[in-house]
């Protein structure tokens, strides 16, 4: 997996599940978008559980800051969505990532989360 490249296809940003957002998160993306960190949480995180913080999302499960040059955050983006498909992946990420395609084919090897 040291050679993979985003091929920005986007697909990552339309699976269904969450983003969860990890100790500075908040603060970088509402400093990114210009808001305080309490409007930011309002307008654009759930509280799962009583305890974990994460962003909302579309009714189709797409990410609300996939736009049609790809991320809006992308500088600022999740910790979450910055190790994807590196750090973590799931069992259909091969099916879709662009970059996991590519990878397989030239004999790269990762691991694989639930
Ligand atoms: S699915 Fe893979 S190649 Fe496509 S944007 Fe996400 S990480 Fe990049």
């Amino acid at each position: 997996m040291e050679h993979f490249q985003c091929r920005r296809c986007g697909t990552c940003c339309k699976q269904p599940g969450f983003v969860y957002l990890r100790d500075g998160d908040a603060v970088r993306l509402a400093a990114h978008l210009g808001m305080d960190i309490y409007r930011f949480t309002e307008t654009y995180c759930l509280l799962l559980d009583r305890k974990h913080l994460a962003l909302k999302k579309n009714p189709d499960e797409t990410c609300l800051f996939l736009g049609p040059e790809g991320c809006s955050l992308y500088p600022a983006r999740p910790e979450q969505c910055r190790d994807y498909p590196v750090r973590w992946k799931t069992e259909r990420s091969a099916g879709y990532c662009e970059g996991l395609k590519k990878e397989n084919l030239s004999g790269g090897r990762g691991y694989t989360l639930g």
